[in-house]
This record gives structure tokens, sequence and C-alpha cells, in this order.
């Protein structure tokens, strides 16, 4: 199936099945805005608690916060956002569509790459097993001449953006030949930069009235408290702040569904560290966060990490953790060491002191920070994309659809269904309900026949669904169908709370990190 098909599909599945509804359909929505259904928040939930709980309970020396989501003016000054939070803007003048230039050039060397992969595949069906890659790759001219192509666009972009040369960003359009993909023109305006801030007033309007930011990160949150938890936590270096919260951002092109939002919710740790010891900890800090990913079982090939071309002023190190999604590899999560640029800034701005006196070095210092963040809805996507799997069942030559979901983060646990309505079936279903419901989530369904209440659940992720008929009446014992497999055995209740346990916990991944 095409990648498009493909995530077409995953968005009217995400809508049909209550996991995210466009926010405000009725008024005919609001562009990248979108609210979570009964399934979704279920299954958000989960995903923010296998975070949270892999932070603070698995690390004795990180804690959580929640802070505010409005935070003094003067916050976004010192962390930079108000000068330089911007992305180059570009119009097509014959569509009048807005691009981000840096979109337009990166999908551009994406489209390149995209031909040598192909003269890859190709060459590889020719040669059979004594094709070597790596020396195809070496020597092809036309893999040569691209990657050349390639690696000649990416010197000249990185150079423009550290420049902030946007009259070379737009002449790196025109030279590459980028026309606008509604109008098929290259027609443009000149390249602009656009804060991705949303701004409001503070106050009612009599009062003299104060510009604040809707914050773009949860992270200076985190910077502002550094000392009160430190404090309070009487916390020794090297420890960590977590935090999940809401975030905005005016995003340009807000296109991929929930991929890039205008409000999104971010996971976010910032580790303080020793400065001089940060580089040790980047690199702990992307082994550690890869291992979260991939002990979920959605396929170790499905990700990779990718360096930064361009570092932020303020880091010295940065890599982003990519998934491959419907549209190809695509950022999750970044890793970024941004030395003592965000606590140095904000005790300048606020003329505060914010240092951490290190009692074995008997010295007072700014800590360096090496911060991991996520993106919630992206993790979600990325969840949902690689658990969405249409599939033909042998043993009747039917089509199914099923979410494979991990087991833990599925937002029903168990579904509890009855054979039939009568002969005492719908009261011994909601007795083994009220014993479960405690531990797991459950869902209750008498309704329709036995295989299409198992479609409904597959579709929805249920990895187990157990049936209670005449014999459990008997001798107390159930079905239990899983939901990849789609076995049944015959188990006694006593033992039911005990299988799903074990396959169901957010233990059982904890212990593999
Ligand atoms: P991008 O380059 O895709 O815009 P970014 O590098 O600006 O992302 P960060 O500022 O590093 O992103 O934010 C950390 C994480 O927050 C990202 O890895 C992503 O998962 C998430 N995120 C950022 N912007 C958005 C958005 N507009 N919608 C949804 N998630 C987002």
């Amino acid at each position: 199936m095409a990648s498009d098909d493909v995530f077409k599909k995953i968005i009217a599945h995400c809508k049909e099945y209550g996991f995210i509804f466009q926010s405000s359909e009725i008024y005919d929505g609001l562009s990248a805005v979108y609210d979570y259904g009964q399934n979704g928040a279920e299954l958000k939930n989960n995903i923010k608690q296998y975070w949270w709980d892999a932070m603070t309970k698995l690390n004795e020396n990180i804690v959580g916060i929640d802070s505010a989501i409005f935070m003094h003016p003067r916050t976004w000054e010192a962390s930079g956002h108000v000068g330089a939070f911007n992305d180059p803007l570009i119009d097509n003048k014959d569509s009048k569509k807005r691009y981000r230039a840096d979109v337009l050039i990166e999908e551009h060397m994406e489209k390149i790459e995209g031909k040598i992969n192909k003269e890859v595949a190709k060459a590889a069906k020719r040669f059979g097993d004594s094709f070597d890659e790596k020396q195809f790759r070496e020597t092809n001219q036309r893999v040569l001449a691209n990657q050349e192509k390639i690696d000649s666009i990416k010197a000249r972009f990185v150079k423009a953006l550290e420049e902030n040369d946007l009259d070379d960003v737009k002449q790196i359009i025109i030279d590459c030949e980028i026309s606008c993909p509604i109008s098929g023109s290259i027609n443009w305006t000149d390249v602009r930069q656009f804060n991705l801030m949303f701004s409001t007033q503070l106050g009612s309007v009599s009062e003299e009235a104060n510009t604040i930011y809707l914050r773009p990160e949860t992270a200076q949150g985190i910077f502002v408290n550094f000392l009160n938890v430190q404090k309070t936590g009487r916390m020794k270096l090297p420890f960590g702040i977590a935090q999940i919260g809401k975030a905005f951002r005016n995003e340009i092109v807000a296109r991929q569904f929930i991929f890039r939002m205008r409000e999104f919710e971010q996971m976010e740790m910032q580790f303080f560290v020793r400065p001089g010891t940060e580089m040790e900890w980047y690199h702990h800090w992307k082994d550690v966060r890869m291992k979260w990913h991939k002990a979920l079982g959605m396929g170790d090939e499905k990700y990779r990490f990718r360096d930064h071309d361009k570092l932020a002023h303020y880091a010295n190190a940065a890599a982003d953790i990519e998934f491959n999604m419907p549209m190809g590899f695509r950022e999750v999560e970044g890793i970024h060491s941004r030395t003592d640029f965000d606590l140095g800034n904000h005790e300048k701005f606020s003329g505060k002191k914010i240092q951490y006196y290190d009692p074995e070095t008997q010295e007072s210092y700014v800590p360096y920070v090496v911060e991991t963040s996520i993106g919630v809805d992206r993790m979600f996507l990325t969840v949902m994309s690689s658990a969405y799997t249409e599939e033909t069942v042998e043993a009747t030559g039917e089509q199914r659809v099923v979410l494979k979901l991990p087991p833990a983060l599925a937002p029903v646990k168990l579904a509890v269904l009855p054979l039939t309505k009568k002969d005492g079936m719908p009261e011994k279903a909601r007795e083994i309900m009220d014993t479960m419901k405690f531990d797991f989530n459950c869902q209750y369904e008498e309704k329709d026949s036995i295989g299409k209440r198992y479609r409904r659940q597959d579709a929805i992720g249920t990895p187990f669904c157990i049936t209670i008929d005449h014999q459990t009446l008997e001798d107390n014992t159930v079905t239990i169908r899983h939901r990849d497999t789609m076995e049944q055995d015959r188990v006694s209740i006593d033992k039911l709370a005990g299988i799903l346990d074990d396959l169901v916990s957010m233990k059982k991944l904890f212990q593999k990190l």
C-alpha cells in the first residue's frame, strides 16, 4: 500500500474508533488542533505514564514537577524565544500558499535521496546475493552524482541558516527549481522570519495590559524552578527534573495530522550536571532514551539517530531519535546538551544567583544541562503507525483491521463478553468485571455476534477478550482470546488476573530498561 494511503487510513481509523477528532469539528474544525476521544485519551495517558514512571520511579535522582503554562514575559527573552524562535517562511505568489523554506529544501534533498535508494534497490534485485551495497554506492556514477548534489545543497543551506542569509535560502530554492506543489510555479516571495510564539494579554483591558506568551516548550518552567526543587528536595548533582505539559507553537505549515500541531504536549526532562561531564551524560541519555523506545517492541529497525547538522546557538551536541512513520523517518524526540545557556541567562535576566554549591569540589557554579524532549502526540502517532495492521484471517479468508498496540499501552486491556444475553451469562460476566476492574481497564460488551465483538476489540487494540459461556457457569472457566494470534485457551477465572498482569503490566517494560 502506498505510504500516503496508509497514513490516510490511520487518520480515518483514529476518528472512526474514538482516538482522535478534529478540534471543534462542528464548526468545520480548527487547523492543526485535535481532540483525543475516549480511546485516544486512554492510550495517551498510558504513554505519559510509561514515560513519567520510567523517569521518576526508575531514577532516584529524577523528580517531576508541573509548572504553569503562563510565565513571566522576561522568561522568553532570557530563553532566546522572543528574539530567535523563528521559522523561515516563503509564499508562492500564484497559489498564495505559505511554506517553511527549510522544509521545502529538506524535502527536495529527500527526493534526491529517494532516487539513490531506488537505484540501489534496482541493483540489489539485479545482482541478487552477490550485491555489495557499499561498493555500489561508492562507485555507481548516478548515485555519486546525486549524493554530490545532496551534499552541496546541504552545505550551502547550513551556511545560509547559520549566517541568517535569507536571500541565499531563497536562491537555493530557485537554483534547485523547487516548485509549489499546488501551483507548480517557482514564483516565490522573499524568505522572512516568523516568530512561532502565541501571545495574549494578562489582566483586564483597563489595567496596564501586559503581553504574555503561551509557552512554546515546557523546559523553561523547569529552569526557573531549578533552585526551588534543588533546595526543597535537597538534590545533589547530577539530578533531573521531569515535566509533562502542553506547549503551543504557531506553526506555519501545520500538516500531517498530529505530527505538527499548534497545541501539543511535551514530556521533557532536564538533567543538571557538573560542567565538563555533559558529554558523558549526553551519550548516557541517548542510550537510555533509545532503550525506552525499543522496549515497546515495535521493531528496532524502525528507529535511528540523526545528529543535528546545525546546532542551536546554546547547544554543544544534539541528536534526534527518528521513527519510520508512513511518511518516512521523522523526529519523535530530541536529546540536547544545552550547556549553561538557560540557567546562565535566567541568572542574567532575573538578577538572581542560580548556582549550585558542589560539596565535593567546594565550588559554586551554574550547572550544565542535558535535556530529553519528546512530543506525546508524536509518540502517539509513532505507536499508531506501527500498530495499524490490515490482514487476512487464514481460517476464514476474511479481512481484519487490528491495532497491534504494545499491550501495556492499549486503552482497554480486557473485553468481557457473555456469549448470549441470557442464562445468567451477563450476570457472571459482570461479576468478573467487578473483580478485574480495579487492576485493568475492562470493557463489557453483549451486543452482536462474538465475531463482530472480536473485530471491534481488534480495531481498538484490546489485547484480550474473554467469553463467558455455558461451561463457565458449570466450572468457572472462560475462553481467553489473544488479539494478535487469535488463539483461544480455556482458563480458570481465578488465573485470569495473573495471566493478564503478566502480559499487560508496565512492569515488564520497566524491567527491560
Ligand atoms: P521540528 O523540527 O519537527 O519542528 P523541533 O526540533 O522544533 O521539531 P523541539 O523543539 O526539539 O522540536 O521539541 C521537542 C519535541 O516536541 C519534538 O521532538 C516533537 O516530538 C515535539 N514537537 C515539537 N513541535 C511539535 C508540534 N508542532 N506538534 C507536535 N509535536 C511537536
